[in-house]
């Protein structure tokens, strides 16, 4: 396992075997986690000939930023190079309360997702921990500021990467690194059911989010492959218990796509299908792709879905959208940057 990915036990036992001294994990362990290192260089309390062995043996993996734009918003996109050449992106975004960062966790993405560029670029791989960690720390680097909240809502299907995934949150929330709180992640997922059950029993304080987009199998079979094989009804199924067992809102994102899921109909049944559930709807126009041919509702349709909702009882929040002069939505920039460079 890389060094970035690995907790202080782990780095303790890894130095261990490697005849490291074992105090130096913590000291490493701080630097990269506490004090955001990018390297070795930078570990000025540790000799030199044991700064070079490291820098051998136990290489830090991480994203490296090759872009950087900020929108006239205020937004921040990174574009990042991995050693295997590709290519993942975050977003910071800051709101009221604070910094947010949207991280990847997958070049790319298997879902298949008929309106998101992320597909659209092929799935590479899964990140390691540590390199989702790294999108975080950078971005942290780059503002000075504290990040105080996280989405996983860049690129990839964080339940395609289970792993990693929980162990990137168990890394970011440890009270020896940045210490974010668990209440401030939210993990965005297409759907996968029986991983959202094994995530329901692990009981943790952060926020599940479900792309759902649609009220039922017929409209969401069309845009997102993964509903055929679980259904909109298993989804709310385990949706329901997760918040029941968790007492935590589920949070719905659906985004509103003119003609295709957006009907006052439409609203209705999705009103009846959550109705009793500890929910939240967001309602978020869509980006429009290129690539791709759904173009997002007007606003007056999305004031009256969201109307029919708020009647039948359902929390309901129209989404702003951030950063939507440089291309700040899922896979839009890899895309971009593949493009220019003739990938494919
Ligand atoms: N794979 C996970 C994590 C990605 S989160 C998931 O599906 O939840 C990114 C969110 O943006 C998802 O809700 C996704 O459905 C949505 N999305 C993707 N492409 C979009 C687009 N063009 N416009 C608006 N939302 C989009």
């Amino acid at each position: 396992m890389d060094i970035l990915s690995m907790s202080l036990e782990e780095m303790t036992a890894a130095f261990r075997e490697n005849s490291i001294q074992t105090f130096r994990a913590k000291q490493v362990y701080e630097w990269l986690h506490k004090h955001l290192a990018s390297g070795y260089d930078e570990m000025t309390n540790l000799p030199k000939d044991l700064r070079a062995r490291l820098a051998e043996e136990f290489p830090v993996r991480a994203c490296v930023p090759e872009k950087v734009f900020t929108a006239s918003d205020g937004t921040v996109k990174f574009l990042y190079s991995l050693p295997d050449g590709d290519y993942v992106e975050s977003v910071l975004m800051k709101y009221k309360y604070g910094y947010t960062v949207c991280v990847s966790s997958q070049v790319g993405c298997k879902m298949g997702c008929a309106f998101c560029a992320s597909t659209l670029g092929g799935f590479k791989r899964s990140l390691t921990a540590g390199e989702i960690l790294s999108q975080v720390y950078n971005a942290q680097r780059h503002t000075g500021e504290r990040v105080s909240h996280i989405v996983l809502m860049g690129m990839g299907e964080p339940m395609d990467n289970f792993e990693n995934v929980m162990r990137f949150i168990s890394l970011v929330t440890d009270e020896k690194g940045i210490n974010l709180s668990m209440r401030n992640i939210s993990l965005s997922t297409c759907g996968i059911v029986p991983r959202i059950k094994e995530l329901m029993d692990k009981h943790l304080q952060l926020t599940l989010s479900i792309s759902l987009h649609a009220p039922n199998d017929e409209i969401r079979n069309k845009i997102m492959p993964v509903n055929k094989t679980y259904g909109v009804d298993e989804l709310l199924d385990i949706c329901r218990e997760y918040a029941s067992v968790t007492s935590r809102r589920i949070s719905f994102e659906y985004s509103m796509m003119r003609g295709v899921n957006d009907s006052d109909e439409n609203a209705r049944e999705l009103a009846s299908k959550l109705k009793g559930m500890l929910c939240h709807v967001n309602l978020i126009p869509i980006n429009e792709v290129a690539e791709s041919p759904f173009k997002p509702s007007s606003p007056a349709r999305i004031s009256a879905f969201s109307a029919i909702l708020a009647d039948k009882g359902i929390s309901t929040t129209v989404r702003r959208r951030l950063g939507s002069d440089i291309d700040a939505s899922c896979g839009q920039l890899r895309l971009k940057e593949n493009k220019e460079r003739g990938g494919f």
